[in-house]
């Protein structure tokens, strides 16, 4: 089998969308792929930040353990202190400890308080519910002395003699932030703790942050969170005019809400630049789909044009075409007047010169679609002064034995303004099917207005004439109405088939006589009609006359060396105000001549004759 341009041309459509499903699919996977990495960064991260959280608690539950037992074995306030600030002095996490014995405080930033028993009740690390040997966690609250965000870890001991002994040892929530700064999720994504009961931000890396209310996790969220399993995720949530998601965790010994996250929009970048490119594939496929549809809709439409029957219809049909798929907003049809060398547009009732460009050569007559300014073409300073205008000349292309006439081959001109963008597309298109449309119309209407026996025009086409004479106002025309002399009596003496012979010989009598720009016509029977442009009465009186005498004196061979010679009568009148008028006038003429004895021509106006003779059957 051959192989063909088109397979090729008919495959291009199913591969552009298969690659863009393609595309949207890799898109969509890699979508995928990067959030689950994420996520699972994410969760490492609160991973490492718990296990870090849960260390320094034991550490601390250890020192306070030891300092008890210092506390215990010596009954001695320095050497418990002497240990303390050992501890601080080690640990930058640690901000103080504190040592309460019933109304004494004594810190390791050397201050000793007494008498305070009431005072310390207010103490966010006081807890009244307090038992011996147990392990108390405050609330975040700032701290006096050292002005910065902590929680204290509390143990309360029986000394003996003693009614209240606690050791307090105070977390710093800004060196643990630090800490944890470095856990990062993707780019931008951080860890962070809230803490449940008072919905504070207690560890972030921003430290202006701590103390504050958590504005990304709201108190509706965190009820959630915490009515739950201890762990899992928030696809997404509101935050700083951003979406984000997060995995949280609650198992550490703190009891905070540990959680990491980053913004969804860093997911989705990366898989948006492939999403991009399918994006561009698919307008590719859309304007491929648009043009295929826009010509497809061109070829429907256009082939109806050619059954338009009346140029308004055609003209209404074409606007419709062009309107629809090029959005132009105004169309002009001009048509060749080949008789008087003039441009006609039938729908908007104008007339004008050929503009001199197009009566031109082959080549210059078929450049399609040129763009036509007012200053370059008359036509377009008629119908469009302010904006140019695509001009399609209608050119029925030339034989090669036709003579070179350009302007006869010229039957029309499509002007189209305000064309829109897609016009280029569908220019020739268009052009050829007005064209063809166009070349129906005229052959429909010729053989409308033609007498078929004689090819002269007939009584319809004869009063369209007339009236366009009319409507244009012009003067200098004249109607003839011609009769066959005795015509039944042809007729009756030599056969129908011979009468036939006598009214063809009147038309082509006719033909030789008048000049071409003359209407003549066939008004029925063997009645004639000529409408004819004279400069007087009596130079289309000389005409007539002229024609009567060359009918008069030919002859119509019968058979056998018989000949028949016939007469015509003729009445006219000059064109005047209204048709029936004119017709009436010019029959009353006719009938005039008629009853004077035939053979003759008789104005309607002056009643002036030409030659009378009788009619004289041969
Ligand atoms: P007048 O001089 O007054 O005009 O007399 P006439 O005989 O010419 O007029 P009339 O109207 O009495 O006759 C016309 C005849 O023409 C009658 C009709 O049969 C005949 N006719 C009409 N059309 C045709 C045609 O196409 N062919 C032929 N052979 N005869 C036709
Ligand atoms: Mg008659
Ligand atoms: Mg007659």
């Amino acid at each position: 089998m051959e192989f063909k341009p088109k397979y090729l041309i008919k495959m291009v459509l199913p591969l552009l969308v298969l690659l863009v499903s393609a595309l949207v699919y890799l898109g969509y996977s890699d979508y995928r792929a990067i959030r689950d990495s994420a996520y699972s960064q994410a969760q490492a991260n609160l991973n490492v930040a718990k296990k870090y959280l849960d260390q320094n608690y034991i550490a601390a539950t250890n020192q306070l353990f030891l300092l008890s037992a210092i506390l215990k074995g010596a009954e001695n306030i320095p050497a418990f202190l002497d240990a303390a600030n050992y501890v601080v002095n080690n640990q930058n996490k640690f901000l103080e400890i504190g040592l309460l014995v019933d109304s004494d405080y004594y810190g390791t930033d050397g201050f000793h308080l007494s008498g305070i028993d009431e005072r310390v009740k207010r103490r966010p690390w006081y807890s009244d519910k307090q038992k011996s040997g147990d392990i108390f966690l405050s609330d975040l609250y700032h701290s006096n002395s050292t002005k910065k965000w902590c929680v204290a870890l509390v143990s309360k001991l029986t000394l003996p003699g003693k009614n209240d002994v606690r050791i307090m040892i105070e977390f710093d929530a800004g060196a643990m932030s630090d800490d944890l700064s470095g856990l990062k999720t993707m780019k931008n994504g951080y860890v962070y703790a809230i803490e449940p009961k008072t919905s504070r931000v207690v560890i972030h890396p921003d430290k202006a942050r701590l103390g504050v209310d958590s504005v990304s996790i709201n108190p509706e969220l965190l009820t959630q969170v915490l009515a739950g399993e201890g762990q899992g995720s928030i696809p997404s949530y509101q935050y700083d005019n951003q979406y984000k998601f997060s995995v949280y965790d609650t198992h550490n010994r703190f009891n905070w809400v540990l959680l990491s996250g980053t913004n969804n929009s860093e997911i989705a970048a990366n898989a948006l630049r492939i999403g991009v490119v399918g994006g561009a594939l698919m307008t590719v496929v859309f304007i491929i789909l648009l043009a295929g549809y826009l010509h497809t809709r061109v070829h429907q439409v256009g082939g109806q044009l050619i059954e338009a029957q009346e140029f308004d219809e055609l003209h209404e049909q074409l606007s419709a075409l062009l309107n629809d798929t090029m959005g132009s907003s105004q169309i002009y049809l001009f048509v060749m007047n080949t008789r008087e060398g003039v441009l006609e547009e039938a729908y908007h009732h104008i007339r004008a010169d050929v503009p001199a460009d197009l009566l031109c050569r082959i080549a210059g007559c078929q450049q399609l679609g040129r763009f036509c300014r007012p200053e370059q073409d008359e036509i377009v300073r008629l119908i469009a002064p302010s904006e140019p205008c695509i001009r399609l000349p209608l050119v029925n292309s030339a034989r090669a034995d036709d003579s070179q006439q350009a302007g006869s081959r010229l039957i029309g001109v499509l002007y189209i303004c305000q064309p829109g963008l897609a016009y280029p597309f569908f220019a020739k298109m268009i052009a050829n099917y007005t064209l063809s449309a166009l070349n129906q119309l005229l052959l429909t209407q010729h053989i409308r207005s033609e007498d078929q026996m004689t090819g002269l025009k007939n009584k319809n086409s004869l009063r369209q004439h007339m009236e366009q004479k009319l409507t244009d106002g012009a003067t200098g025309y004249f109607l003839a109405m011609i009769d066959v002399d005795d015509f039944k009596s042809v007729n009756d003496t030599y056969g129908h088939l011979l009468g036939d012979q006598v009214i063809l010989n009147v038309a082509s009598q006719m033909k030789r006589s008048f000049p071409p720009q003359a209407v003549l016509c066939r008004y029925g029977g063997e009645e004639f009609a000529v409408f004819m442009e004279a400069p007087d009465i009596e130079a289309a009186l000389k005409q007539l006359n002229d024609f009567r005498a060359s009918v008069a004196a030919s002859r119509i061979e019968v058979h056998g060396g018989v000949s028949c010679a016939i007469t015509v009568s003729i009445g006219f009148a000059p064109l005047r105000a209204g048709m029936e008028l004119t017709i009436s006038a010019a029959d009353r003429a006719l009938y005039q001549a008629k009853s004077q004895g035939k053979n003759q021509v008789l104005s309607a106006e002056t009643r002036s004759t030409g030659t009378e003779t009788a009619a004289v059957p041969a």
